[in-house]
């Protein structure tokens, strides 16, 4: 079982012929709604895989929060420790997608920053008889850290996904079994150092022993301890990388919940991320079990 405190946030997508300039009202097309937020798109990464998985988050008492319940329940995910919260909205991502494929994104966070370290202790039933805790931080911080506590003190492994990064507190790094950071994630957490390996060892000296470094096209790097290893990502047809990150945390986090190594968790994370990046969407673009290890075996 894998315990996931994160977001859940409803993603409106339109089209537009380019980006508008301040002040501008331009026509745009094709609106669409996606369930998205990096929590629930993890916690759909684990249930389509066939992990159990319980996620303690909020969405609001809209319509939105409504559907993002809908569909993360219709996957498999264990609501019970998502609260609806009366007096904010359901998070959104407001998303704009030029000619040209580029997107501008702006999300209010609504209901997932009240998530709050009580949300979380009221939730302690959620973390007896799991081995993984996963998190972003798309949540405040005091619900990360109370989490961690939780973790620690039923025994499960801890697995931070840095995302969106911010500067962290060298007593929660300390205390996360695995860091999960893509390249730019890495480099603002070490302080804007974009040396890989110099900024691997800045964030192990504040406190995270073990990273896992998340390379897009090129993979996956290891940096457990002293040790290093490349891991080099399968080579598919890539039709919209939304959500890789997402598929590589889910999958790594739920290999790990069974027992496998870090090693193996990460292979089955580039799996998984591979397979994301041949689909569209974030939640949709999850892999099955099935054909997951399908995948490994060709
Ligand atoms: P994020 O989506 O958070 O920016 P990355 O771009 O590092 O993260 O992608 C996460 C993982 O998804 C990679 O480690 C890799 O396993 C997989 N992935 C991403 N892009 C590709 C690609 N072009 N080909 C194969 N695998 C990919």
């Amino acid at each position: 079982t894998v315990v996931i405190v994160g977001s859940l946030n409803m993603d409106l997508v339109v089209r537009a012929p380019r980006h508008p300039q301040p002040g501008e009202t331009i026509i745009g097309s094709d609106f669409q709604t996606f369930p998205g937020g990096k929590g629930a798109n993890q916690a759909v990464a684990v249930a389509r895989l066939g992990g159990k998985v319980r996620m303690i988050g909020r969405v609001g008492q809209d319509a939105f929060g409504e559907a993002l319940l809908a569909t993360v329940a219709q996957d498999g995910v264990d609501t019970t420790y998502i609260r609806r919260d009366p007096d904010a909205p359901t998070g959104v991502a407001l998303i704009t997608l030029d000619a040209a494929g580029q997107n501008t994104i702006v999300v209010a966070s609504g209901a997932n920053w009240r998530v709050s370290a009580q949300d979380v202790y009221a939730a302690e039933a959620a973390f007896k008889g799991a081995e993984v805790l996963l998190m972003q931080l798309e949540c405040p911080l005091d619900a990360v850290e109370a989490a961690t506590d939780l973790a620690h003190r039923y025994g499960l492994q801890v697995v931070l996904n840095p995302a969106p990064a911010r500067p962290l507190p060298p007593h929660l790094l300390a205390r996360v079994d695995y860091l999960l950071p893509n390249q730019p994630e890495l480099s603002l957490l070490a302080g804007g150092e974009s040396d890989r390996e110099a900024a691997i060892r800045s964030v192990q000296a504040m406190g995270a022993r073990n990273l896992v470094v998340t390379l897009g096209e090129e993979g996956a790097l290891l940096a457990i301890g002293d040790q290093r290893e490349h891991l080099p990502a399968y080579k598919v047809t890539v039709v919209d990388t939304v959500a890789a990150g997402d598929a590589f945390a889910g999958a790594f986090a739920l290999a790990l919940s069974e027992g496998k190594s870090v090693r193996e968790a990460a292979i089955w994370g580039n799996a998984a991320g591979a397979i994301a990046v041949t689909r569209p969407g974030a939640q949709p673009s999850m892999p099955r079990r099935d054909e997951l290890l399908q995948f490994l075996k060709e």
